[in-house]
This record gives C-alpha cells, structure tokens and sequence, in this order.
C-alpha cells in the first residue's frame, strides 16, 4: 500500500503556519493602521496633505492620551502630523506642569506671521 506520509502533512502545515501568520496579521493591526483606514491622510492640526511616500509622518494622536483607548469606530483618535503632534503633547505636558506660558520661545505656532513687522520697519526707513 502505497502510503506517503510526509506529502501530505507538509501541505496541512504549511496552510496552518499561513493561517496562523494571517491571523496574526490581523491581532497586529494596529489602531494606526485602521485610523489610516478610516481617516483620510490629512493632518488634523495644519491640513498638511500626505500620501504613501510620506505617511511615516502622519502619526495618530489619542485625544483622551489614553493609548489603550481604541474604539473601533476611531473616536479616540487624531491624525496629526509629527510637529503637531509634537506640539500637542508640549502643550499637555505644559498644562500639567502649570508652567504653561513662563517665557517659551517658541511654544505657539511659528508659522503666524506678523503682517506689519516690515511695514513698520518700512516706514522707519523712509522716516
Ligand atoms: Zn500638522
Ligand atoms: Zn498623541
């Protein structure tokens, strides 16, 4: 009787080491990659644009900053670029030390510019 015994079992095995990968895929999801998936890739703080080539930058902020809080519906969750995402958390962290504005020197949004700092300087000049 004609028994091969190995050809079979490798083919099971094989099909349950990639289940078990697939599976494992799925648990590993991350709560930024179904925020990726429900979000579009736009960051939530300065509109800045992103696509595959640089969506490392876009990172998923947690608005109640409980990292093991993550709805499947995605309400927990912010997409925001690195810088404002960086400056979220400054802005947390210096709202729970209390020192919230003693002389930071750049603690707001740099990109404010000040329409008549050259006009006033402008006009000194022709003075
Ligand atoms: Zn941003
Ligand atoms: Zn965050």
């Amino acid at each position: 009787m004609p028994a091969p015994k190995s050809v079979p079992d490798h083919a099971r095995l094989d099909r349950v080491v990639a289940d078990a990968r697939r599976h494992a895929d799925e648990r590993g999801r991350t709560y930024r990659e179904q925020a990726l998936a429900i979000y579009p890739w736009i960051c939530g703080r300065c509109a800045r644009t992103f696509d595959r080539t640089n969506l490392q930058q876009l990172t998923v902020h947690h608005r109640d900053h409980n990292h093991d809080n993550n709805p499947p519906d995605g309400s927990n969750w912010e997409l925001l670029c690195l810088y404002c995402h960086d400056n979220e958390h400054q802005r947390q962290q210096e709202q729970a030390a209390g020192t919230g504005s003693t002389g930071g020197p750049a603690r707001d949004a740099p990109a404010t510019h000040k329409p008549f700092a050259d006009l006033a300087s402008l006009l000194k000049r022709k003075t």
